[in-house]
């Protein structure tokens, strides 16, 4: 980058020219100085900091010794570039503002030699003093300038990696509440044929009864008492009120969120994935819940965790599957160990194969088939527990079948469970 300087140093020449007349020893320093300069710039590498600091002192004093001679070749103190010592170290600031050591040490060097120069030609140390002050105060004033063009440059640069920053933060939420969102989308359908049947029954009688009501008012004379119609009524009315839960409960889960985690209780958590497994398990399984009333809270983002619970509830039911209802069991169970919230998932099905085990929480692992399993709900389920610093493990239960536990740090301060 620094290569334009050594052309721009030859042509200068010209000035020499017209300052003092053609002068070959003023030619032969300016090839120094410009061969000095082009050679460091080519081995100056510009992405190591010690390199760049390198080759800015190497050039400064060749530029500096090399402004002396000139000086001196061009009639010393008397001379017309004399005047123009003060300016060498303000115009190296300039060229190398990345660091303070270009204006020292040319404001050394130019200060001494113009020192050195006046003391030899006998002048008087007030004159001596006088130009010494200048050039110092101008090489303070280049340091000074640099410094504060260093620290904007620096700020620019903060202020541009933070952006970068957060940009790159606010895609990893969005990719990540994508993932979470269809994985959700994913447990609901595979939920979908319960739901469906769920639906079909309450729609099933809701039509009957329609119909059977529809006989009765119109029948002369009518059959029925008002006490029958009252009953009829009321069937219907509960079955519109069942859809209306289960659609709303379904909604409820889908919608994404971006809470951020709040004091929970236990036992609403647990309903809200009850209340949408139950649609799944009660095929399958008989489902018990046995949350103690003084369980603390835990902090956590309701929904997710809410979410993580029916994952682990619809695995427990496809697993109970093959084996029928009869005696098959779901548990969910609540406790409090130490400054710990413990809930475990467990049911009396086949439990983990040895080679399952170790894999379980691997994405995209699964065993039940494309059509059926996606792999991710174990290790989103994981990934979202420890976002509320709780921790996820299976394990195989004595008496037969699988067991996750998941613990967590209560969201309060623990209260004695009783
Ligand atoms: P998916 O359910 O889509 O297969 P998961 O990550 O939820 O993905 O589960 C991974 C695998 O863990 C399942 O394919 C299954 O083999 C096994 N698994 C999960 N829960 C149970 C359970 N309760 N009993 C037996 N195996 C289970």
């Amino acid at each position: 980058m620094l290569l334009w300087l050594a052309p721009s140093l030859l042509s200068q020449y010209v000035l020499d020219v017209l300052a003092v007349g053609p002068e070959l020893r003023m030619l032969a320093i300016r090839c120094v100085w410009a061969l000095a300069v082009a050679l460091s710039a080519l081995r100056m590498d510009e992405h190591s900091a010690p390199s760049m600091r390198l080759h800015t002192a190497f050039q400064c004093t060749v530029g500096s010794l090399c402004f002396i001679a000139l000086v001196l070749v061009s009639g010393g103190c008397d001379g017309v570039y004399f005047q123009f010592f003060p300016c060498l170290p303000l115009l190296l600031c300039l060229i190398y503002p990345q660091d303070s050591l270009s204006a020292t040490i040319s404001g050394v060097l130019c200060g001494a030699g113009a020192a050195v120069m006046l003391w030899m030609a006998g002048r008087p140390p007030s004159q001596v003093l006088l130009w010494v002050g200048v050039v110092v105060t101008v090489t303070l004033v280049g340091a000074y300038g640099a410094s504060e063009f260093r620290k904007a440059q620096r700020a620019e640069n903060e202020g541009r990696l933070e952006r970068a920053r957060r940009e790159a933060l606010e895609s990893l939420a969005i990719s990540e509440r994508r993932r979470t969102h269809s994985e959700k989308l994913a447990t609901i359908g595979q939920l979908a044929a319960s739901v469906m049947h769920e639906i079909n029954n309450p729609v099933a009688f809701i039509g009957a009864n329609l119909d059977y009501l529809e006989r009765e008012v119109l029948a002369e004379p009518r059959e029925a008492t008002r006490e029958d119609l009252a009953e009829v009524f009321r069937e219907t009315r509960m079955g519109v009120e069942r859809v209306r839960q289960i659609i709303g409960d379904l909604r409820g889960f889908s919608r994404m969120d971006t809470e951020e985690p709040t004091e929970c209780a236990v036992a609403d958590v647990v309903s809200d994935a009850v209340r949408i497994a139950r649609l799944r398990l009660h095929h399958v399984a008989r489902l018990e819940v046995d949350i103690p009333e003084a369980l603390p809270p835990v902090l956590a983002v309701r929904r997710r965790l809410a979410q993580v619970l029916l994952n682990l509830l619809v695995n427990a039911g496809d697993a109970l599957e093959a084996r029928g209802r009869d005696g098959s069991e779901v548990r969910i169970i609540g406790a409090q160990e130490g400054g710990r919230v413990v809930l475990r998932v467990e049911d009396n099905g086949p439990g983990f194969p040895p080679h399952v085990l170790p894999r379980l929480f691997e994405t995209f692992f699964t065993t039940k088939g494309p059509e059926k399993g996606t792999g991710l709900g174990l290790a989103l389920s994981r990934e979202l527990v420890e976002q509320c610093g709780g921790t996820l493990v299976a394990e195989n239960r004595e008496e037969g079948g699988a067991r996750l536990r998941l613990e967590f740090p209560v969201g309060s301060p623990v209260k004695a469970a009783s």
